[in-house]
């Protein structure tokens, strides 16, 4: 049983913490980016250290008041909100954002989990490192909050997930032990692996405080190429030829369709995709190459292989950053073009390579049967990972299909299920996937997560309601 902040609670941590720590929460606290959940506007904690987490912590825990972190606010499936339960502190760790050191000569950086990833990377670009995790939100993003989610982005095919890019992190439990794991080390053998646990947990298991994370020597050359594609199908192709031909070397491999440079468009974005007409597909590929290689000769090259098997109908190659930039520009803002037209529901779904083909096919004609619909569906193709959104037909309003948005969501659901998929391929569970875990999640998983969760976090403070239903 849970209870509400109040103020014999704000008492004591105004006891036990410095002053200044305590404040009203802000507006950017209390929504999420797609706007559908509203949290409850719980007083804010802004602790300046580990230690002050911890206290933060074991005061709750104490009282049973529950803790929401939050990062940077832009998690895609409310779980930095809390919208139903007894009032919650809002923990945030934005004065959290110090670089406590960094090792170019070990290709590691260790930084708290305030920062910005736009931070970190610009901390390893200063050393001459790449910290490869990338993603359009990363000027808000967390650090803490992309390890608590486990986030993956577009540079993943070549890098990992940020999961991969963790060597250690230091943690405070519910209880307000630290774990202090932030040895930087590739190798460490040493018993159950609590870092991978914590990751991807969605801050219900323990807050993350700092990490110790992988850097990687950059790229001497990039080059961008965008370029038109028969099918899907005809992607994946391109995708393991080029895979034959420049093997590690790839370092994005994204899949767009038509709709999404229309969405650009009917969105207001100046951001001219250089085809007319449109195809209907079309790859963004990246390459990082060492100094020695001939950065556009290698993409020409693998341009006219791909033509000459007919994979490719047409293409740009970037001659300079600006132009790479701009290539990169058209992917990462169909994310916003996509809030701006409206979704009518939304899937960031994984599946085997092999199955994609035919599951857009499919999947598009069964939606597009049940209702007058548009379907974006890109993403990180490399990964098997796409977001497959569903709009409404030009002129029509979201409004119109909410009656018909769950059973089209279910469809998605259980057709990227029967293929052996995932429904949440990088955005996590939060509170929007609840439901959605417990439906297709397997039974034992599931009851081992739940004995996790209490073996850790007893009193259940730590962001009741996400990951695992209330
Ligand atoms: C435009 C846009 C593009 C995006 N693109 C991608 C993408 O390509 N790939 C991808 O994977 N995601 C993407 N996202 C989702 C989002 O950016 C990630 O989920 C991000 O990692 C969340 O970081 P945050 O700091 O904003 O966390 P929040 O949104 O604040 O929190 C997310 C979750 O993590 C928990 N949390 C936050 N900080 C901590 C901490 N220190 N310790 C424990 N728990 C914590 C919160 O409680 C919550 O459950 C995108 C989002 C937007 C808005």
């Amino acid at each position: 049983m849970l209870n509400a902040v109040d103020d014999g609670f704000l008492q004591v941590l105004q006891r036990d913490l410095p002053a200044g720590r305590l404040a009203e929460a802000e507006p950017r606290h209390l929504t999420e980016p797609r706007g559908k959940w509203p949290g409850r506007p719980g007083p804010l904690a802004l602790p300046r250290n580990t230690a002050e987490v911890s206290v933060i912590l074991s005061a709750c825990n104490a009282a049973r008041v529950p803790v929401v972190t939050w990062g940077g606010g832009t998690g895609l499936v409310a779980g930095q909100v809390m919208a139903e339960g007894p009032l919650p502190l809002i923990l945030s760790l934005e004065k959290m954002t110090e670089m406590r050191g960094i090792w170019p000569e070990e290709n590691t950086i260790c930084v708290e989990a305030g920062m910005t990833l736009a931070a970190v990377r610009q901390a390893a670009q200063a050393e001459g490192r790449l910290f490869p995790l990338s993603l359009a939100s990363e000027g808000s993003a967390t650090i803490g909050g992309n390890l608590a989610t486990n986030a993956g982005g577009t540079q993943v095919l070549r890098y990992g997930n940020a999961r991969e890019l963790c060597l250690g992190i230091e943690a405070v439990l519910a209880s307000g032990e630290i774990i202090h794991g932030l040895k930087r080390l590739r190798k460490d053998n040493t018993g159950y692996d609590l870092r991978n646990l914590i990751l991807g947990s969605e801050g219900t298991l323990a807050v993350i405080t700092a990490a110790s994370l992988r850097l990687f020597p950059n790229p001497k050359k990039r080059v961008v190429a965008l370029l038109a594609v028969a099918s899907p199908a005809a992607a994946q192709q391109l995708l393991r030829l080029a895979e034959a031909e420049l093997g590690g070397l790839i370092s994005g491999f994204e899949l767009m369709s038509r709709m999404g440079f229309d969405f650009l468009a009917e969105g207001g974005f100046d951001l001219k995709a250089p085809f007319d007409p449109l195809p209907d597909w079309l790859v963004l590929i990246e390459l990082g190459l060492p100094a020695a290689m001939d950065a556009e000769a290698a993409m020409a090259g693998l341009y006219a292989q791909a033509a000459e098997l007919d994979l490719v109908q047409d293409g740009v190659i970037s001659a300079s950053e600006a132009q790479a930039d701009h290539l990169w520009a058209l992917r990462e803002t169909i994310p916003d073009a996509n809030r701006r037209v409206g979704s009518i529901s939304s899937h960031d779904v994984s599946l085997p390579l092999g199955a994609i083909p035919g599951f857009i096919e499919e999947a598009g004609a069964r939606l597009r049967a049940l209702a007058d619909i548009r379907i974006n569906c890109f993403g990180h193709l490399g990964d098997g990972n796409l977001h497959f959104n569903l709009f409404p037909a030009k002129g029509r309003d979201r409004g119109e299909y909410a009656a018909q948005a769950g059973e089209m969501s279910d469809l998605v659901h259980e057709m990227v299920d029967a293929l052996d998929g995932s429904v949440s391929a990088e955005h996590g569970i939060g509170r929007l996937k609840t439901a959605d875990l417990q439906r297709f999640g397997d039974p034992a998983r599931l009851d081992a997560m739940r004995r996790i969760k209490t073996a850790l976090d007893p009193n259940g403070i730590l962001n009741p309601g996400a990951v695992l239903p209330l």
